[in-house]
């Protein structure tokens, strides 16, 4: 197994479930992969993946039998929006805009779920639609069927926080494909009944860190694998740094883009090389501040807001109670954020929590940010941000099995994707087609 975030740990722990010998090679120095945990105000908080939902039941099933409980996101009170220099409340998702703007909205938003009608998810190349959607970004679809500038910005915000990207990097096929993997739209974005409805008080980390005691000395740490190499009797030789380990098959479980990093001998076809190159994970970063009291509920406020003004653009309330201390978590644009010195992200975020919540926010008694698209090993997240023109060239070779190599990640999912639960739907994926492989070639007398 190549990497330990949520899709190797799953398939591991499926394979060793299965009776399988497996060794899982992690670069880092901590499983978990694009979930970590970190602490602010002796308070857990995750620097990347969060949040849970309904449907999301392979993820959740994992966590109820690893013991890790999930607690539902604060929602009461009124939401926040900074819209064109003014900040307004709102109670949906879908924040006070003018009836003309509002009507707008509804009209790209059936627009778009119309389109995910007609692309399959695990074949989207295939459909009739699927070359002249994936000829276009999500922005030049947006612009064809005349969404407004108030539409439009909604949109550029929501692929922010999905992809990590403007809605100028991300194809139209990808765009509705993913959307339609998770469920549709309200599915996606929303907080009650959508993938933001809850959450773990300890983190998410914890599920890799539960999962990593049970494989015990079977995870290496620190292993980054540069080589796989098939011998002649079909065995496989992994290599990382001066390490070796021979195997019957693997399973790559990194972010697509994150293969390029490996050498394959023999080398494999062009597809699957260029695909590497047509998956770019986007760019996303987080920061937090906590305070003694979740100040803005005695407000009335839920602690959800949006904002078309960086670089905190989403924020949601983590506090783990009424009684403090209260954190605010805020996305932050990757594009303005990354390259400030941490001074400087400190005090532009604070600024963006004060536009908010009120000048109190500009005291906070702890704070914290995270930059995964400058992390130094395998960075980038929250998740492939798929530019026009590779699912419908390079989409049929995103997971199919090569050599007796398979992939996994969250990426390859159907279901989910991009999400903890399209990780592990992904690793369970993979560990039943390597089960069934090994199962086949003992059966006719080859390795296995
Ligand atoms: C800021 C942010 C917020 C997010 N919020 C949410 C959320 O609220 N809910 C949700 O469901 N999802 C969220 N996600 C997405 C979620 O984190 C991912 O979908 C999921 O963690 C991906 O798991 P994975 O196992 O597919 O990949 P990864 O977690 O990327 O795991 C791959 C592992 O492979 C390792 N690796 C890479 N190359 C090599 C190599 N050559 N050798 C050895 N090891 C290697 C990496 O270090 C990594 O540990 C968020 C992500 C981010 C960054």
């Amino acid at each position: 197994m190549v990497g330990a975030g949520f899709a190797g740990l799953a398939a591991a722990r499926e394979l060793v479930r299965r009776g399988r010998d497996v060794v899982v090679l992690e670069g880092r120095d901590r499983v978990g992969g694009r979930s970590a945990t970190a602490t602010i105000a002796g308070v857990r908080v995750d620097l990347g993946a969060t949040f849970v939902g309904p449907t999301q039941d392979a993820v959740i099933a994992l966590a109820a039998e690893l013991g890790c409980p999930t607690v539902p996101t604060y929602s009461h009170g009124k939401n926040l929006i900074r819209w064109r220099g003014k900040v307004r409340t709102y109670r949906s998702t879908i924040p006070k805009l003018s009836i003309l703007e509002l009507l707008d909205v509804s009209r790209i938003q059936w627009r778009f779920e119309r389109v995910c009608r007609r692309v399959p998810v695990e074949d989207p190349w295939s459909a009739p639609i699927a070359d002249a959607l994936d000829a276009v970004s999500l922005e030049q679809w947006l612009r064809s069927v005349r969404a407004g500038a108030a539409t439009r910005e909604l949109m550029a915000i929501m692929s922010r926080v999905t992809w990590g990207c403007e809605p100028d990097a991300v194809s139209m096929l990808h765009a509705v494909r993913y959307v339609k993997a998770a469920g549709g739209l309200a599915r996606m974005l929303d907080v009650k009944g959508g993938a933001q409805q809850d959450r773990f008080p300890g983190g998410t980390q914890q599920i890799a860190l539960r999962i990593a005691e049970e494989l015990g000395e079977r995870v290496l740490l620190g292993a980054v694998v540069d080589t796989v190499e098939r011998r002649d009797d079909g065995r496989l030789v992994v290599g990382f740094g001066t390490g070796r380990v021979e195997v019957d098959a693997v399973i790559v479980a990194v972010a697509p883009q994150h293969r390029q990093a490996i050498t394959f001998r023999p080398e494999l076809d062009s597809q699957y090389r260029e695909l590497t190159r047509h998956w770019p994970l986007g760019r996303l970063s987080k920061a937090y501040a906590a305070y003694d009291k979740p100040f803005w509920r005695t407000a009335g406020y839920s602690g959800e807001a949006l904002s078309d003004e960086g670089p905190v653009f989403i924020t949601f309330d983590v506090s783990p109670s009424d009684d403090g201390p209260g954190i605010l978590l805020g996305f932050t644009d990757a594009r303005t954020f990354d390259r400030l010195p941490p001074q400087q992200r400190r005090a532009r975020a604070l600024d963006g929590f004060a536009t908010l919540f009120g000048a109190a926010a500009l005291e906070p008694i702890d704070y914290l940010d995270h930059c995964w698209g400058t992390e130094g090993f395998a960075p980038g997240g929250p998740t492939a941000a798929v530019p026009p023109r590779s699912w419908t060239r390079y989409g049929p070779w995103l997971r199919r099995p090569v050599n007796g190599i398979h992939w996994a990640g969250t990426e390859t999912a159907d279901v989910w994707t991009g999400f903890l639960d399209g990780a592990v739907r992904s690793g369970l994926r993979a560990a039943a087609e390597v089960d069934r492989e090994l199962s086949a070639r003992s059966s006719s007398g080859g390795p296995g």
